[in-house]
């Protein structure tokens, strides 16, 4: 049985003040919600908030993005040890955002993941295609190619320590969310996938949707059997929305 994942992406959204707010009403509900894992990943310069906030808490906390370089002169980026000195456990690598606005490639993706596996860190890598991709019928080719990087690169055995994000680019941040079935489908493709390499690890594999999930539609998308989680943006930032799927998530198990 593999224990569902709720990870809440908040995105360059919020304030120290909103921070404080939005973390201390995520602790308040989160007993409520227990067979869930609850994770949250803001900004880098608030985790050391999530860290004061959350230590002791049934709460992870992670980030959004990571270097590939460990020290030195790389003006602007944070480092897989600056995360650790943080408290994160999860980090997010290959975000679409990340792969298209910031031209992150399969490869540095896989190099991403490599980096934050070695320091310890659970990353959670995202996959998904985009609309015109989707309409060519070419998504289980996009997914493949995008999983196939880390698998390269790392082995099959290196996803045991992370969890896969499905995040269908039109999906995100569109209000327009993945029928169930259409989720099903590309999360029972992506664990035959890693099946395909190590049986075990795809067993114990933890893959989350992504995409507009809210209160309203995650429960039908929990309840399909390749769906161990959401990966959410809008809704992280609005705790009762955000606990809303949680609960969701919880009532799955
Ligand atoms: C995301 O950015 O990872 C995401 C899923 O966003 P949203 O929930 O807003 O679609």
């Amino acid at each position: 049985m593999r224990q569902p994942l709720v990870a809440g992406n908040w995105k360059m959204n919020g304030s120290t003040a909103s921070a404080r707010a939005l973390l201390a009403d995520i602790k308040a509900g989160v007993a409520a919600v227990a067979k869930c894992e609850v994770a949250v990943c803001p900004p880098f310069i608030y985790l050391p908030l999530a860290q004061a906030e959350l230590t002791n808490t049934a709460i992870a906390w992670g980030a959004q993005n990571l270097s590939t370089e460990a020290v030195g002169a790389f003006t602007g980026e944070i480092s897989a040890a600056m995360l650790l000195d943080c408290g994160c456990s999860y980090v997010i690598v290959g975000h679409s955002e990340r792969r298209t606005l910031y031209g992150e490639d399969d490869q540095r993706v896989a190099t991403k993941f490599a980096v934050a596996l070695a320091a310890g860190l659970k990353p959670i890598l995202c996959v998904g295609e985009t609309l015109e991709e989707r309409e060519q019928g070419i998504t289980e080719a996009v997914i493949a190619r995008q999983l196939d990087a880390v698998i390269a690169a790392q082995g099959a055995s290196a996803l045991a320590a992370g969890v896969i994000a499905y995040e269908p680019v039109w999906a995100i941040g569109t209000g327009k969310t993945a029928t169930p079935e259409q989720a099903q489908q590309v999360h029972a493709f992506i664990r035959g996938r890693v099946a395909a390499q190590d049986a075990s690890v795809a067993e114990g594999l933890r893959i989350l949707y992504g995409g507009s999930m809210k209160p309203g539609n995650a429960a039908e998308l929990m309840a399909q059997p390749d769906i161990d989680g959401g990966l959410i943006g809008g809704a992280a930032l609005v705790a009762s929305d955000f606990l809303g799927i949680c609960r969701a998530a919880h009532d799955s198990v």
